[in-house]
């Protein structure tokens, strides 16, 4: 599903050097490193503050401990995301409410959300899944009506752009009260373990939400609030700082790839090629940056998608089901107030996709013999 050793030879000097560097110093956390790393963050992103933390569920969590979030507020999410969105909700004793996703990107239902809110809401936290921006204008105008916070899971996201109705772009995790990312792996920013950042404009927020990442402190053995240890390592930090100067590049690489699977897939019966703002008629939005394809996911109908994961594992091909149940099903976050007929979307999504191999190394003659493995199977297994 991804080649990081591929992409690791292109930058294996710079690593390498940075790490020694890291190690020379003795400095392992919260060094010179890490500072480096989130003033070089904060310029790409164009965010006022970039908060490094251990990983992307401790930076959900801690930004909504940031805002105060308190046991019994409401914080409304999407059915079909990652577990960790709803886990911290639910961790924090807040009361998550899952609501469904839009059937063309896969985002949440802005109508959806709007039916969920009570007086008990206090956030929304949209996500930009698999690398396409939320439709972050309405939402934050949403918010704004009801006094509520946005808070971006950017776990899959970093980099994409959005693009306001007046022609302004701002990048994803910059736009709501504050976000979260994840630096995984396999991410598109990805360290070598784990690793994770809070972004915020807000000045006292940024500074409430330092000290909760270092156990509360503010002043040295001065606890002031109830905090966590969350800190991201100096060695990750080196790794991000040789790789956040491709990170356009990287986007780039995956735009491209996206763009071959499209072009081969977008006129076969049965499948569904994934679609940003742009459309894929106009070249997976190379004009509005607005996806940076984390994950290309097509939707496949009249075909057993299970059938074709299996043939395609059979041949050699990589693939993924994300995700196979809906939160609202898996046991540890039933609700009894969610009814099956509010989650239609997602419930034919877990069916349907299927994720192809994606990342940054992926040559032409891999993509033709992908494409042509998954027409071949669609065109002799239809309605089967
Ligand atoms: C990966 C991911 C996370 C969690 O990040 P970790 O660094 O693995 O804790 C959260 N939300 C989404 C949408 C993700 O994809």
């Amino acid at each position: 599903m991804v080649d990081l050793q591929g992409q690791y030879a292109g930058i294996k000097d710079r690593v390498s050097a940075s790490m020694q560097e890291v190690i020379e110093s003795a400095s392992f956390i919260n060094g010179p490193e890490v500072h480096s790393f989130q003033k070089e963050l904060e310029t790409y992103l164009g965010v006022k503050h970039v908060i490094p933390c251990a990983n992307g569920t401790d930076a959900l969590q801690v930004a909504m401990m940031g805002l105060g979030l308190k046991p019994g507020d409401e914080v409304i999410t999407a059915d079909f995301t990652f577990a960790a969105t709803v886990e911290v909700i639910a961790l924090l004793g807040l009361t998550p409410v899952l609501v469904d996703v839009d059937p063309i990107n896969f985002n949440i239902d802005l109508d959806a959300v709007a039916r969920s809110i009570t007086p008990r809401t206090k956030a929304i936290v949209p996500v930009h899944l698999f690398g396409l921006t939320a439709d972050m204008e309405p939402l934050m105008a949403l918010a704004e009506e009801h006094g509520l916070f946005v808070i971006e899971d950017n776990a899959q996201g970093i980099g994409a752009q959005y693009t306001f109705n007046d022609g302004r772009k701002m990048k994803t995790g910059t736009i709501g009260h504050v976000a979260s990312t994840s630096f995984f792996p396999s991410k598109n920013l990805g360290c070598y373990g784990d690793g994770g950042a809070i972004f915020t404009n807000d000045d006292d927020l940024a500074h409430t939400i330092r000290g909760i990442v270092n156990h509360g402190m503010y002043q040295r053995y001065h606890h002031d609030v109830v905090g966590v240890n969350s800190r991201l390592d100096a060695l990750q930090a080196a790794v991000l700082r040789a790789k956040l100067p491709n990170l356009d590049a990287y986007n780039a690489a995956r735009r491209k790839a996206a763009s071959a699977y499209t072009a081969a897939f977008k006129d076969i019966e049965g499948i569904t090629v994934p679609s940003g703002f742009c459309g894929p008629e106009k070249g997976i939005c190379a004009q509005c940056d607005c996806h940076v394809f984390h994950q290309y996911t097509l939707t496949i109908e009249g075909i057993d998608r299970d059938a074709l994961v299996q043939h395609l594992n059979q041949a050699g091909i990589p693939c993924g089901v994300y995700y196979p149940i809906p939160l609202h099903a898996q046991k540890a976050y039933t609700d009894e107030r969610y009814q099956e007929a509010d989650f239609s979307v997602t419930n034919a999504l877990v069916q349907s996709v299927i994720s192809l191999p994606m990342h940054t190394e992926l040559e032409q003659d891999q993509i033709d013999f992908i494409t042509q493995t998954v027409i071949d199977f669609v065109n002799t297994h239809r309605n089967g």
